[in-house]
Parts: structure tokens; sequence; C-alpha cells
């Protein structure tokens, strides 16, 4: 039997990484760069003796060298592939938008130069050992999400799929395409976060509903498809400053309920 020798390279590498996580969402912009980079930190704050990486492919957006300020950073190519860029001692990361010549760039490419990127991208990373990789992919279901779910299905295995959604009743209804589409390819769907389930106002604290969520919202939605629901990360503008500012929010605002929020994810992943 003939094998493909870049599902073998993937394998090799991936080897080396215990756990494999999908963040997805069925919409842009309801906060999964946001929860991939948070939970990534999160999980490398509490596991100071882990490795933790985020993959960045979200190919219309990556969003991950701003948030994580490493916007500036070039990965380097070294026999053993390319270098991903160390934002702590425990915690790396590589993004599609390192490797871009304009931040517009990828926008127009064809799916198969898509694709030859995301086998790259698993192939050719230098990790080394790894108990975490996070891997942010592009919002909805496209056909860059089936190609790395087959690479890495085909190569090894992974963990599941972290769902985000908001409490509004559109980005719900599209979550549904992605459980469908984790149902059809075979990858478990770890749960269900919900973010920006609530404002807390940075004066009072006091928590108000922004988004109103006339079906009960993801968790009642997690019970009605036998999902577990990982929790509420409530809407907190210094989630966005920090992100905008390539801090770490968990670090700046340690005692605030969204960074509560954050560290529980961590522990039920
Ligand atoms: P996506 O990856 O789904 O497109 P992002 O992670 O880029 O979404 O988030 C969209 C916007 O919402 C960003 O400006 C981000 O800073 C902001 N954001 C995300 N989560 C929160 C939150 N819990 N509180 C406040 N702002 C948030």
């Amino acid at each position: 039997r003939q094998v493909d020798p870049a599902i073998e390279a993937i394998a090799d590498r991936m080897r080396l990484v215990k756990h494999k996580i999908l963040v997805m969402s069925g919409k842009g912009g309801v906060g999964k760069s946001t929860v991939s980079a948070t939970l990534a930190r999160a999980l490398a704050e509490r596991n100071p003796d882990k490795q933790v990486a985020v993959l960045d492919v979200d190919i219309c957006g990556p969003s991950q060298p701003r948030m994580m300020g490493a916007e500036n950073e070039q990965v380097h190519q070294s026999a053993n592939g390319w270098s991903p860029i160390f934002i702590e001692d425990n915690l790396s990361l590589m993004s599609i938008g390192f490797l871009l010549g304009g931040r517009d760039d990828a926008v127009i490419w064809r799916g198969p130069r898509k694709n030859g990127m995301i086998k790259q991208f698993l192939k050719d990373v230098d990790w080394g050992e790894l108990d975490y990789l996070i891997i942010d992919t592009p919002p909805g279901t496209s056909d860059e999400h089936i190609s790395i779910v087959q690479y890495l299905l085909q190569a090894s295995y992974v963990d599941g799929a972290i769902l985000v959604t908001t409490p509004q009743e559109v980005s719900l209804l599209d979550v549904r395409k992605e459980v469908n589409f984790c149902r059809k390819t075979k990858v478990p769907i770890m749960g269900v976060v919900e973010n920006m389930s609530a404002f807390v106002c940075p004066c009072c604290q006091t928590e108000s509903t922004i988004f109103p969520a006339t079906t009960g919202g993801a968790r009642k939605m997690c019970e009605e498809m036998e999902m577990t629901f990982l929790g509420s990360i409530p809407l907190d503008p210094r989630v966005a400053q920090a992100a905008d500012q390539g801090k770490s929010f968990l670090m700046e605002h340690a005692d605030s309920p969204a960074a509560t929020a954050f560290l529980d994810l961590a522990q039920k992943v």
C-alpha cells in the first residue's frame, strides 16, 4: 500500500504531541481566536511543567500574532523545519500570519494553495515535544477544515473540538453546522464555550446580558444535543484590550470573572 510521504511526516511530528485540540466556531467574530489564545495561556500558566502551543490556521484572518504580542516576529527555518515563536517558556506559536507577505495576501488564495499550506504547517513546524496543541481554525466549515481533519486523522488522532459561540441565536444556529461537521468527520466534540455571555461593568462589576438568548443559549443547546457545556465567558472590554495590545489578559486582570472563566475552561480540557 502506498503511503503519502506527507502523511508520514505529519505522523512523525504528531507522535510528539499528546493532545491536539481544534477550536471552531460557526461564525467569525464570536471570539474563537480569543478563546484559543487565552485557553493556551491558561494551560501554560496552570501547568508550568507542560509545553503548550498554538497553531493558527485561520487563513483569512490570522490574529494570533497580534493577540500573543508577536506581530513583528519572524519565523526561522532550520534543517528541522520552521521554528515556532516562543511567547512564554512553555508557550509557543506558529501562525500563517508569519508567512504572509502582506496582511491581506491569503484572502485571494485558492483551495489547493490553502491545503498545501495546511499540510506544510502540520508536517514542517518543529514544535518538539508538546502536551497541548491548540489549533485555531477559520470560522465556519470550509475546505480547510476538511483538510486539517483528514490530515490529522490519517496521520494521528485529534482529541476533539471546542466549539465557540455567543448566546445569540444566529451564532447558536451556526454551531449546529459545526456539530454536524464534527459528527460526520468523526471528530469528538469536547464541548461548547459560550463567549461574551454577559457584560461585566468595569466600574461596578455588575453583570448585564448583551445578546438575548431566546432559546436558552448554549447550555440548553448542549442539553438538547447531548454535548458538554464547557462554561460561559463574560464580555469584558479588557479582554479585547489585552488582545489588541498582545498582552495576557490572565496576568493583567487575574482577579476578574473572565479570567476565572478561562482558567476553569483550561481545567476542563
Ligand atoms: P473570532 O476569532 O471568532 O473571529 P475574535 O477572537 O477575533 O473572534 O474576537 C472578536 C472580537 O471580540 C475581538 O475584538 C476580541 O477582542 C473581542 N472579544 C472576544 N471575546 C471577548 C470577551 N469575552 N470580552 C470582550 N471582548 C471579546
